[in-house]
């Protein structure tokens, strides 16, 4: 029966679906994207060896969701200026990622980096238990250690670069950065200045950090990032947030270290569990502005120039208003269709340019895709290639 009952009575994929559509509307008002489909002719990219061997790829998570009506709606869209105008254009884009995980930052952002969902939990400082990215990457195609990397926002996250299964590993995995930790360490505990930088999780002041001024990270900062530990805390203070820390480490990686796997967390937006709403968009605005700067510097390089394919995607998004369950956008703990639908863009070497793409697609799909681009095999990883990437 058709009206408001039918309404209330959709089911999780129906309202998933409607999501979708909704955002490709936008995204044909806003950004004039073409409706793409799975028939479309092959991918532009000329492959070959050395095309793959040369080929770079960036992930950014798109740091702790953020929903419609703060991004892609017309009333959201102020917030993105530059994704909508800059990047979504060059792009193909999904409009509907669903993650069936759990919707821990970082639970789900290892599921992302793994292609299963993992059942890790989400406070405690535990490897992955599937493979990741990285060891598939470094394992199939014989890469040094310094050709993946992770940015990380926050102390649990240091264990991600590899899992525990035992015919891969961290020694297979990749290098893990927390630009707290350097942050942190280069200040030797004298961090009162830095405060707004250091803050670690939004959601569980039971999970303190643990911030020291290792031996580690010293060396990582200047044997690596061929930083000093002056220029680096006058550069930070500059700085108006994490994540701003964590992008100009990401880009200290990419000039120093030139990794062919770099994967990057932002967390900033995820200010909304405090509950105040104008944190949460100047968060949006500076993610924003963040992915748009990063993929400009990627051009000004000539390692990564014309080679690199880049994919921005949150973990998952955040509570609807009208769910009686949660608190609007501050949360995420409904596990309604707005918390659990997203989106993905990728852009660059191999991609379509200007197409949106309606199909459902998993969250555990991303890396079965790198896999196919890159040619390495993420045998035990459950999502599948996606073919309009390919
Ligand atoms: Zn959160």
């Amino acid at each position: 029966m058709a009206g408001p009952s039918a309404v209330e009575a959709a089911s999780p994929r129906e309202l998933a679906w409607r999501l979708g559509c909704s955002r490709r509307d936008f995204l044909r008002s806003a950004a004039g994207m073409a409706l793409g489909s799975a028939l479309m002719s092959a991918s532009p990219f000329v492959r070959g060896e050395t095309a793959v061997r040369k080929r770079k790829v960036i992930v950014i998570t798109f740091g702790g969701g953020a929903r419609d009506q703060e991004t892609f709606a017309p009333e959201g869209q102020e917030n993105i200026p530059h994704l909508l105008h800059e990047l979504i254009p060059q792009s193909s884009f999904f409009t509907q990622v669903v993650n069936e995980g759990i919707l821990g930052h970082y639970v789900a952002t290892a599921s992302l980096a793994t292609g299963v969902y993992e059942t890790i939990n989400n406070f405690s400082s535990l490897p992955p238990q599937h493979p990741t990215v990285f060891e598939y990457y470094r394992k199939d195609l014989n890469r040094r250690a310094s050709d993946a990397w992770v940015v990380a926002p926050s102390n649990g996250f240091n264990r991600i670069g590899g899992s525990e299964n035992r015919s891969y590993g961290p020694d297979l995995g990749a290098r893990v950065v927390l630009p707290k930790h350097l942050l942190a360490a280069a200040m030797s505990g004298a961090t009162t200045d830095y405060g707004h930088l250091l803050h670690d999780n939004y959601e569980s002041p039971l999970f303190a950090p643990q911030l020291g001024g290792g031996e580690f990270e010293l060396q990582q900062l200047e044997m690596i990032l061929k930083l000093s530990v002056d220029d680096f805390k006058a550069h930070a203070r500059t700085l108006s947030s994490p994540d701003e820390l964590s992008m100009y480490i990401a880009q200290q990686l990419l000039q120093k270290e030139s990794p062919g796997l770099l994967w990057i967390t932002m967390h900033d937006i995820d200010i909304a569990h405090s509950g105040a709403y104008s944190l949460y968009i100047d968060g949006i605005r500076r993610t924003d502005r963040l992915c748009a700067e990063l993929w400009k510097a990627v051009q000004s390089l000539p390692e990564y120039a014309g080679n690199t394919t880049m994919f921005i995607l949150p973990d998952f998004g955040r509570d609807a208003d009208q769910d009686a369950g949660g608190n609007g956008f501050q949360h995420h703990r409904t596990g309604d269709a707005a918390s659990r639908t997203t989106w993905m863009m990728a852009l660059g070497a191999g991609i379509r340019e200007g197409v949106v793409y309606d199909r459902r697609i998993q969250s555990t799909d991303l890396v079965p895709t790198l896999g196919a681009m890159l040619g390495f095999s993420p045998s035990l990883s459950q999502g599948k290639p996606i073919q309009e990437l390919l």
